[in-house]
């Protein structure tokens, strides 16, 4: 069966759990997690090269301007993008690469990319966004009620999304989106080669 590369594409609210989920997959190393550039400001734990690589605006619009980006996008205020070589050289090395990434950029990637899947992860519902978000408290209220106005934009457009994961465990939302990969994987599409074998062709 097919074991060649494949790009997920994880969207979802800030607070719906992303980054621990994605911790959870990558504990197994067939995963591969694509660090983005950001024009954020790091939070207290955040550091350049795990979390994100930090970049001035001037930086990110040369990475822009050299076409070092797969896609970009402005998120509450900020850039985010995601540098070009590494997904292609962990798809060519038969990864499964993760993009970590908001909406906008999850749709470019998918006309860039056909054969991405789009998975949305979402907490159950907005009361427990709200909580985890809160609970969180890595943002100002401003910057806070900013995200929960986004996460309902986001929620507008889950349609074009190809799954979606609800993160009430994250063991289960992991173990979810494992399934999802396999049979991505299984998908007739992806094993065209086997129709050679199959028929015994030389
Ligand atoms: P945060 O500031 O909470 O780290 O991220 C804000 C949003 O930006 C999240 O939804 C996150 O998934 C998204 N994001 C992170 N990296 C990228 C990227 O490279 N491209 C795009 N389009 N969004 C990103």
């Amino acid at each position: 069966m097919n074991d060649k590369g494949i790009l997920i594409i994880i969207s979802g609210p800030s607070g719906a759990g992303k980054g621990t989920v994605v911790e959870q997959l990558k504990k197994d190393d067939s995963y591969m997690l694509s660090i983005s550039a950001t024009t954020r400001e790091p939070r207290n734990n955040e550091k350049n090269g795990v979390h994100y690589f930090f970049k001035t605006m001037e930086e990110f619009q040369n990475m822009i301007d050299n076409n070092k980006l797969l896609e970009y996008a402005c998120f509450c205020g900020n850039y985010y993008g995601t540098p070009i070589d590494y997904v292609n050289e962990n798809i060519r090395n038969n990864k499964v690469v993760i993009l970590e990434i908001e909406v906008q950029g999850a749709l470019k990637v998918k006309e860039i990319y056909p054969e991405a899947v789009l998975i949305f992860l979402t907490p159950p519902n907005m009361e427990e966004l709200e909580k985890r978000l809160l609970g969180r408290a890595t943002e100002t209220p401003e910057k806070i009620e900013l995200r929960l106005k986004r996460a309902k934009e986001e929620f507008d457009i889950i349609d074009k999304y190809d799954y979606i994961v609800i993160n009430d465990s994250v063991e289960k939302a992991a173990c979810d989106i494992n399934c999802i990969v396999k049979s991505e994987k299984m998908k007739a599409c992806r094993n065209l080669n086997l129709k050679h074998i199959l028929k015994g062709d030389n």
